[in-house]
């Protein structure tokens, strides 16, 4: 089994990666993805053509075996580079698709893989949980090096009390193992993880706040909040390279229309905007 494919234009790294393990793509019977967004999902199409079957929550489903609308918004956002960065986009076939609501339990050999409802990142998104270990998708936070966890704030379903309570649901799940999409196993204490994010989440939002109040405009908010960011990172660990390997992983300009539109689709009222 596999939990998220990464994107089409890397599926020939999985398979390397796979082969290293002794094993091939065709051996892949199971895959979990953790929500649709292209960098994790991209690559499903060529594991269902393999023969596996692909899980997903119940939102995430119509987007892969019909993935027009993805394409239309992620084309808004990546524009020219959406081949180069996603590869070969294509539907998954309806009845490779299987649709796990919150709670669902899959049985792999000895594995119970358990999905958790996890929004806050995306509206359709689970981590996977099975013994002491936890596949944290996007909402589990983008960790480099040595570098401190960060929330990746995406458009357009960024949604703050959500994630906090995602937060809160892997907590009490205690995972010893918490594997990252982005990038790997966490090294060291997973409580200090979740409690590093959730502190991010909070302050980051809240500086969004402050800022929208205050009547900045989108345009200045850009490079106003990767400052904030690489100086946050650079204060926490990271070197200059890794803050950039951080800004390439998760550019920072992607928060800045994920928080005015959640600022101004769930609180309205607390902006007074100029
Ligand atoms: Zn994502």
């Amino acid at each position: 089994m596999l939990f998220d494919t990464g994107p089409e234009s890397t599926f020939d790294n999985i398979v390397t990666a796979l082969r290293k393990i002794g094993t091939s793509a065709n051996d892949i019977k199971h895959v979990f993805l953790s929500h649709i967004h292209f960098d994790h999902a991209g690559a499903a199409w060529r594991f269902a053509a393999l023969g596996a079957t692909i899980y997903v929550h119940p939102r995430g489903a119509p987007h892969l075996i019909d993935p027009a609308k993805l394409i239309t918004s992620a084309s808004r956002i990546f524009g020219d580079d959406m081949q180069r960065l996603w590869g070969q986009i294509a539907p998954v076939p309806e009845e490779r698709v299987r649709i796990l609501e919150d709670k669902d339990v899959i049985q792999v050999a000895t594995f119970e893989i358990r999905a958790i409802a996890t929004p806050g990142h995306a509206s359709h998104h689970h981590v996977y949980h099975w013994d002491d270990s936890l596949f944290g998708g996007d909402i589990a936070g983008v960790r480099l090096g040595d570098g401190p966890p960060i929330p990746p704030f995406v458009p357009p379903e960024l949604h703050i009390e959500s994630w906090r309570e995602s937060i809160a649901k892997i907590r009490e799940l205690n995972p010893t193992n918490l594997y990252l999409p982005h990038f790997g196993l966490v090294k060291g204490s997973v409580t200090a993880h979740l409690d590093a994010l959730d502190e991010r989440v909070t302050r980051w939002s809240e500086w969004f706040h402050e800022k929208i109040s205050a009547g900045v405009r989108e345009p200045d908010l850009v490079p106003a909040f990767a400052k904030v960011e690489h100086d946050d990172l650079t204060g926490n660990g990271a070197t200059e390279e890794l803050a950039q390997d951080y800004e390439t992983a998760d550019p920072s300009h992607m928060a800045v229309p994920a928080a005015i539109r959640y600022w101004r689709k769930y609180h309205p009222e607390e902006l007074v905007e100029s």
